[in-house]
């Protein structure tokens, strides 16, 4: 898996700060600014999401190029629609020897991985074989889940602190817990105090929403 962010909102924790502020002030949005600069914008986004004041978060993006995972994660990720996707297509490029993720418990297991990689091999050579006769639309049905795919997204603060409550949690997926713990990773260097307190449901003020299912076992915060 190869997640990078690639770009966002200049100067994040400082433009929710003022977002913030100008709900309760009557100054100027330039002086609002310039009284926030410094450990003061902080203090005030902290002091906003512990009162679980959201909207501000809106206001500042980021975007991610995600590489090498697979498409079963892919396929889950895009559930998440206050976003905006970019991946790349099955109809236009096409894919002779097809890379793959293999999931850790199949890396494991002789005899599993042995399957695994002998299905892989055979859909390979069924879809090379398909690409000479049907377009690369139809082909790509025998694609497995398995096979690796790139997307760049973009998601706001807002959003993020929801994925990073549900794709964080230990019930999520191993591939796309992965993908949103390295997620949350890079944002929290840029965005220290608009990220201060993102990560798994169970680090809100909620606690875990899993009921019967949560894993009683928190992941330490970072
Ligand atoms: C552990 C786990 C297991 C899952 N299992 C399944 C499964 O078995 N089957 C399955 O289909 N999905 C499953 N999902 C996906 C899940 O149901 C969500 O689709 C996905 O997590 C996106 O979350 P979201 O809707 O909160 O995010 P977003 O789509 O980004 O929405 C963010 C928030 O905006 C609001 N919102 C967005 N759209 C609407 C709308 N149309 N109406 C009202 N409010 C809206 C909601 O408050 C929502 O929480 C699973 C997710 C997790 C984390």
């Amino acid at each position: 898996m190869k997640v990078v962010l690639l770009e966002h909102t200049p100067h994040p924790d400082s433009v929710v700060a003022a977002a913030a502020r100008l709900c309760y002030s009557s100054s100027d949005i330039e002086i609002i600014r310039k009284r926030l600069e410094g450990p003061k914008a902080d203090e005030l986004v902290k002091k906003l999401i512990a009162m679980g004041h959201e909207s501000p978060l809106e206001h500042v993006s980021f975007t991610f190029g995600i590489e090498d995972v697979s498409r079963a994660l892919s396929h889950q990720l895009v559930r998440h629609r206050i976003a905006s996707y970019s991946q790349q297509s099955q109809r236009y490029v096409k894919f002779a020897d097809f890379d793959y993720v293999v999931p850790p418990s199949i890396l494991a297991d002789d005899h599993a991985r042995a399957k695994f990689t002998e299905a892989m091999e055979y859909l390979s050579q069924v879809y090379g074989e398909l690409l000479q006769s049907v377009p690369a639309e139809d082909a790509r049905y025998v694609l497995p889940n398995a096979c690796t795919t790139k997307l760049i997204a973009t998601m706001n603060a807002r959003s993020l602190y929801n994925f990073f409550n549900l794709r964080c949690c230990r019930r999520a997926q191993w591939e796309i817990q992965q993908l949103a713990w390295e997620m949350l990773r890079q944002v929290k260097e840029v965005a220290p105090a608009v990220f201060s307190a993102a990560g798994p449901d169970c680090w809100g003020a909620q606690g875990c929403g899993e009921g019967d299912m949560s894993c009683g076992d928190p992941p330490e915060r970072t």
